[in-house]
């Protein structure tokens, strides 16, 4: 018998409403280590006392990861994995008050991306205990603390998670209007460093080689990689270089974002990159990065779970769409292992990295609704 098909909305909304004050409250930003600590010793203790056999995973001078175990109604099943992530892009006091409730939006640093998903998940854990219930399949919830800054930390832990699960739900921020994110494009990050020859700009030009010349040409070649109709697009986000007006610089630097649809296109792309050479006489050119996220392509495996999601939106009278997003997550690293994911079911809202991020308060009751259901019958 379903907890969720016919709880009560305003139980449902305070439950995930005050859950979600509290997580803003206590503001994350990546890379802030005694902050993050303190935002995972909460959602410990919530997931705690939500029945989870709870473990954190200390990261030395970067934060603290949250990993939470539930025990199934039917253990023996392969489990359903649940990822969400703490930090948040905003640095403390970015936001005054830190969180505000403005009409029927909820304001607040991260409060979209992503305290909103995770909220709305703890709301429906502490609802299988308090109804004495328990999600079908084991359940495996993972909260990283290094999400925006490129997961480098958590990826193992993520995919170690992943491995062997029966799909995973990834309660990131929607598309406008709360469609799910059944693609995503890769991301990839390179940095082009490029060694020239210093000389005086005014008595002998001819003995230097210009690192930033140079670097020119390799920023028009790596941008010719693009292909849109491929969607694929690239960005050469940062440069610098020299030292001085009146001096040849023998040195510069770019760093380049590149997105692609599919993995053919990121090998692509990353083959053309590691075989760009100097075009002057005497300068030297290294290439360092590589792909960040895979993409999350349009699977039938990613499909049909879309599809079960849509369908118990649909009972609970609300139509979950789908699209797709340039932006990448963890859900990435987990779709990239062929494991069935479906991300960007968080609640609606908009404005994600800015200080107008919100939430719509009246979408809180029906993802957590959601989650509950997807948890009882997946
Ligand atoms: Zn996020």
């Amino acid at each position: 018998m379903s907890v969720f098909a016919s709880a009560d909305e305003a139980e449902l909304r305070e439950g995930a409403l005050g859950r979600l004050r509290r997580l803003v409250e206590l503001e994350s930003p990546s890379s802030d280590e005694a902050r993050l600590r303190a935002v995972a010793g909460w959602l410990a203790a919530e997931l705690t006392a939500a029945g989870g056999e709870v473990d954190t995973v200390d990261v030395e001078g970067i934060g603290e990861h949250v990993i939470a175990r539930f025990r199934g109604s039917e253990p023996s099943l392969e489990p359903l994995v649940v990822l969400g992530h703490i930090d948040t892009v905003h640095p403390v006091g970015t936001f005054d008050p830190v969180f505000r409730l403005d009409g029927g939006l909820a304001r607040g640093p991260g409060v979209f991306d992503m305290k909103g998903g995770l909220a709305c998940v703890l709301a429906a854990l502490a609802r299988f205990r308090d109804e004495g219930s328990a999600p079908r399949r084991p359940t495996v919830l993972v909260a990283t603390c290094d999400e925006e800054t490129g997961s480098e930390t958590s990826r193992s832990l993520i995919e170690d998670a992943a491995r062997g699960a029966h799909a995973v739900l990834v309660p990131e921020p929607p598309l406008p209007g709360g469609a799910a994110k059944t693609r995503r494009k890769g991301v990839g990050w390179y940095r082009l460093e490029v060694t020239g020859r210093a000389a005086h700009a005014g008595v002998d030009p001819e003995n230097g080689v210009n690192a930033l010349v140079e670097l020119a040409h390799q920023v028009l070649a790596v941008t010719a990689l693009a292909d849109p109709a491929l969607g694929t697009t690239i960005s050469v986000g940062e440069a610098a270089g020299g030292t001085a007006s009146n001096v040849v610089p023998a040195s510069a630097w770019a760093s380049v974002d590149v997105r692609f649809a599919t993995g053919t296109e990121a090998e692509r792309v990353d083959r053309a990159i590691r075989g760009l050479g100097p075009r002057l006489e005497g300068a030297s050119l290294s290439v360092s990065g590589g792909q960040n996220r895979p993409p999350v392509e349009r699977t039938e495996a990613n499909v049909a779970l879309y599809r079960a999601a849509r369908g118990l939106a649909a009972e609970a009278g609300w139509e979950l769409g789908e699209g797709s997003t340039g932006g990448g997550s963890d859900g990435s690293f987990t779709a990239g292992m062929g494991v069935p994911t479906l991300d960007g079911i968080g609640p609606a809202g908009s404005g994600p990295h800015s200080v107008d991020e919100h939430v719509l308060v009246e979408d809180l009751p029906r993802r957590v609704r959601l989650y509950g259901r997807l948890l009882e019958t997946l």
